[in-house]
C-alpha cells in the first residue's frame, strides 16, 4: 500500500490529492430526512453519506438511533444514489451487522479508547474513520490507531473534532494545529469535523476553509433538512440552504490549493 497517497474505497480515494468530503445527518431519524440530504449530497457530486444509526449519546434518555431500521435506510440511500455509507459501531458485538451495511466504519469520539473495539476492528477489513478522543493526546490517537492496524487493516484515517478545554464558547475546540502536526509525524490521512467541533452551523464553513488550508485531508459535516426539528445536533448542523454555500466555497477552497500546490 502506497501510505503516501491514502488508499480507496470503492472506487474512492482517502488521502490522496484531493480532500474528500463527508456530508449527511447527525443521526438517521427517518426515511424522508436521510433520503433528502443524500439527493442533495449527490447533486453536490460528494462521494460520501454519513449518518448515524447507532448513536453514543450523553444522556440515556436521549434518542439513541434506530440502530439496524437506520441501516437500511442508509442501505436505501446508497441503492438510489451510489453514496458510499459511513457509519458509527459502537461496541465490538454489532460489526457483523454493521458491516452488512457501511462502507466505512465510524468509531466515535467516546470509544478512542476502547482497545477491545479497536482490536475487533483491527480484525475485519473494512476501511474506519476514527475520532479523536475528546480528551486525548494527539499521541493517544495515533496509538489509538496503532491498535486497528495492527489487527491487520491498515484503511484507517483520522478525524480531529474538537476536545474539550476551558472555553465552552464552542461546544469543544478546535485543534487545528493537529492536522498540520500529524501530518509530519504519521502517513494516516486526517480529516476534520467541524460540526462536533464548534457546535454551531454558522462556524461550519469558515472552519471548513481553514481545515483544508491547514492541510487536512478533508472534512465531514452533518447536514439536516430541517435543523430545527432534528432529534440530535440540530444546532450544528447545515440546513440545506447553507450546504449549498458550503459546497460552493469549500469546492473554490479545493481548486485554490490545487493550483497552489502545483506551481509549488
Ligand atoms: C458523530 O460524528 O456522529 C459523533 C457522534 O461524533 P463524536 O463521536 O465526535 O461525538
Ligand atoms: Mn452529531
Amino acid at each position: 500500500m502506497d501510505k503516501t497517497a491514502g488508499f480507496e474505497v470503492s472506487g474512492v480515494r482517502i488521502g490522496g490529492k484531493e480532500p474528500i468530503i463527508i456530508a449527511g445527518p447527525c443521526t438517521v431519524e427517518s426515511e424522508e430526512q436521510t433520503l433528502t440530504v443524500a439527493r442533495a449530497v449527490k447533486a453536490a457530486g460528494i462521494k460520501v453519506l454519513r449518518g448515524g444509526a447507532f448513536k453514543p449519546r450523553t444522556s440515556p434518555y436521549s434518542f439513541q438511533g434506530l440502530g439496524e431500521e437506520g441501516l437500511k435506510i442508509l442501505k436505501t440511500a446508497r441503492d438510489e444514489t451510489g453514496l458510499l455509507i459511513q457509519t458509527e459501531v459502537m461496541d465490538a458485538r454489532q460489526i457483523d451487522l454493521v458491516c452488512r451495511y457501511a462502507d466505512i466504519l465510524q468509531i466515535g469520539t467516546r470509544n478512542m479508547m476502547n482497545y477491545s473495539l479497536l482490536k475487533a476492528v483491527g480484525e475485519v477489513r473494512f476501511p474506519v474513520m476514527l475520532k479523536r478522543g475528546f480528551m486525548a493526546k494527539v499521541e493517544e490517537l495515533l496509538l489509538a490507531a496503532e491498535y486497528i492496524i495492527k489487527g491487520g487493516n491498515e484503511r484507517v484515517f483520522l478525524c480531529e473534532r474538537g476536545i474539550r478545554s476551558f472555553d465552552d464558547s464552542t461546544r469543544f475546540t478546535l485543534d487545528l494545529a493537529a492536522v498540520p502536526l500529524i501530518k509530519k509525524l504519521s502517513a494516516l490521512p486526517i480529516v476534520v469535523d467541524p460540526s462536533h467541533a464548534t457546535g454551531r452551523a454558522d462556524l461550519i464553513i469558515p472552519m471548513s476553509l481553514a481545515a483544508l488550508a491547514a492541510g487536512a485531508d478533508g472534512v465531514m459535516v452533518e447536514v439536516h433538512p430541517w435543523p430545527k426539528k432534528a432529534l440530535c445536533d440540530g444546532l450544528q448542523s447545515l440546513s440545506l440552504d447553507m450546504f449549498g454555500e458550503f459546497v460552493k466555497k469549500v469546492s473554490a477552497m479545493i481548486q485554490f490549493l490545487a493550483s497552489h500546490n502545483q506551481e509549488q
